[in-house]
């Protein structure tokens, strides 16, 4: 049986619409019709516009019949993370603060998407403020998991995972600042990449912590993520922390890099807390690397340990920093009960924040307060300069590192939500890459015997995505994981 549109890949489709086997608007239309049918059970979007979707799909034909297609992503339709400003249209962030926020103006990404001719398609579902691993902070309800309804699809990007899982979309856009790309594409079996701080512009991102925060692509290949990358990677004036590189063709660079490749499996990510069936599927993919030729080393980071409490005092830092502009007085919720200017501030911040946002306020505050700060964030400072040299010393002896995205797979809704704590140790072996600003992502390496996609992640070096995505290509191409969907 053929796959249905709404299942197939940027280059599938786009080699379909090139030949004018298909039109962008029919495209469109079944991934809109598949959004209708799905999108009550598995709530990955805050928003879409299927009058909007449709015109820009309609642009995209008449181009094309004129010869002046825009490449691969002309006419495929991409899904956004409400996060990610799209002139005109609702941005949210999850959060009531910014219910009735309109964006006016474009991110950077969405000015590249736009350029390259993407369907961009919806406002996706996340943890409010992207703050959270299950979307289960969302102001307007979690999203669930199109393996199993039941659980989680991750977060905080779990919209544009389960978007992209379901078929509502044919690619997607997520931010990542402790894991929020890789543990959400773990959770529902597809690839997600995290690219290098600097690399992807942040212009048009709302902040959460600024020196962690990565927009990156969700896909069904490796293919489809390099060609995502292309479009959105390159120096932006307009994010000071861009990074002047050359955008090399990464679609054609991972079927030019062949390994074998060095590998180095870090010990300090296969302890305590992982779950036997997600070791044993990372455990068998090391096993295929070795099978190729490549030489396994051992390696350790052993600041590790610490990766957690450091991200929990600078992620919550610069959120104290960053959330200081929803005051309710420039734009966004403003009570109705305030009195005065103070109560204008202290009601609306009240009633627009949910209750992880306010707790990573309060503890943000709390670090950077005079007396608190050379104890807490000063040092934390001090110990993400450890972790980051832990992986450049490991970067010595391999050219990539190969480690479980989560420690468990998807988990069930309302399962954690009670215990702050033991969500964030859900980020154990993603936050590490944030705070030593490396790239990463997490590809599909197996199934729980209940059915549950496992997640792999390849931790690569500073700017050398086309690397890490040819060593990713090597494994997929072996495997037959991306060949499979949910029965939904
Ligand atoms: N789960 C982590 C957090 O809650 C990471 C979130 C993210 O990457 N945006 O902060």
């Amino acid at each position: 049986m053929s796959v249905p549109l709404h299942f197939q890949t940027v280059a599938e489709l786009s080699a379909q619409l090139a030949s004018g086997k298909i039109s962008s608007c029919e495209l469109t239309r079944a991934v809109l019709a598949r959004t209708r049918v799905i999108e009550p059970q598995v709530h990955a979007f805050n928003s879409f516009d299927e009058a909007d979707s449709l015109a820009q799909a309609a642009a995209s034909d008449a181009r094309r019949t004129t010869g002046r297609s825009l490449g691969p992503l002309d006419g495929i339709p991409v899904g956004l993370k409400d996060v990610i400003s799209v002139a005109g249209q609702p941005l949210t962030a999850s959060s009531k603060m910014l219910a009735n926020f309109v964006s006016p103006y474009d991110a950077t990404v969405t000015e590249k998407l736009k350029a390259a001719g993407a369907v961009l398609h919806g406002r996706l579902n996340c943890d409010e403020f992207a703050m959270g691993s299950s979307t289960e902070n969302s102001a307007f309800g979690p999203a669930h998991n199109p393996w199993d309804l039941t659980r989680t699809p991750g977060g905080s990007s779990g919209g544009s995972a389960a978007a992209l899982a379901s078929g509502s979309a044919i690619a997607t856009l997520g931010s990542d600042t402790g894991g929020s790309i890789r543990q959400p594409a773990a959770f529902c079996g597809l690839v997600g990449l995290k690219p290098t701080y600097g690399l992807v512009s942040r212009y048009g991102l709302i902040a959460y912590a600024s020196s962690l925060d990565q927009i990156g692509p969700f896909a069904r290949t490796v293919e489809d993520a390099a060609i995502m990358l292309g479009i959105i990677a390159g120096h932006d004036p307009r994010d000071s922390t861009s990074f002047k590189t050359q955008v090399p063709d990464y679609r054609a660079e991972i079927k030019t890099r062949r390994g074998p490749w060095k590998l180095g499996v870090p010990k300090e990510y296969f302890g305590a807390g992982l779950d036997p069936e997600v070791g044993a599927a990372v455990e068998k993919a090391v096993g295929f690397y070795k099978s190729q030729g490549c030489e396994i080393r051992e390696v350790s980071l052993p600041h590790t340990q610490y990766c957690l409490d450091t991200y929990y005092i600078i992620a919550t830092a610069e959120a104290s920093s960053n959330l200081a502009r929803y005051d309710g007085i420039r734009y966004g919720h403003r009570s109705k009960e305030a009195k005065d200017v103070l109560d204008v501030y202290q009601k609306s911040r009240a009633e627009g924040f949910g209750d992880e946002v306010k707790r990573r306020i309060i503890l943000g505050t709390y670090v950077l307060s005079s007396g608190y700060y050379d104890a807490f964030y000063l040092r934390a400072q001090k110990v993400r300069t450890l972790i980051r040299r832990d992986f450049l010393n490991a970067y010595r002896e391999v050219d990539a590192l190969i480690t479980p995205t989560s420690p468990i797979p998807a988990f069930k809704l309302g399962e954690k939500s009670a215990d702050p704590l033991a969500m964030y140790l859900c980020d154990v072996y993603t936050i590490g890459v944030n705070l030593a600003g490396l790239p990463a992502l997490s590809l599909p390496c197996g199934f729980t015997a209940g059915g549950l996609p496992i997640g792999l992640q390849l931790i690569g070096q500073p700017f050398r995505e086309a690397d890490l995505l040819a060593v990713a290509q090597a494994y997929e191409e072996a495997h037959e994981w991306k060949l499979k969907y949910p029965a939904l």
